[in-house]
């Protein structure tokens, strides 16, 4: 509780340009980026839901992906060959 706001070093304000003006807070909302030179406001996004997101999205279309493939390409050469030597 009572977290105080925290500049982020090297930050460039999206509005002004200024940098190392953007400070950082956590509210119940969320968390919050500020530029104390321009006034400028913006939420973040949960890292942790984000994130999560991402790895689940990756990981499912990354294995059907592979075990589609596989298995098609596996059956169809197997039986090209066994059809051209047994003619
Ligand atoms: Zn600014």
């Amino acid at each position: 509780m009572g977290r105080p706001k925290r500049f982020i070093a090297g930050a460039v304000c999206p509005r002004c340009g200024e940098m190392d003006k953007i400070m950082m807070y956590s509210t119940d909302e969320g968390q919050f980026r500020e530029c104390v030179a321009c006034g400028f406001e913006d939420k973040q996004s949960e890292e942790s839901d984000t994130s999560g997101e991402l790895t689940t999205r990756v990981n499912q279309r990354k294995n059907e992906d592979d075990h589609t493939v596989k298995q098609v390409v596996f059956f169809k050469s197997a039986a090209d060959d066994d059809e051209e030597s047994s003619d």
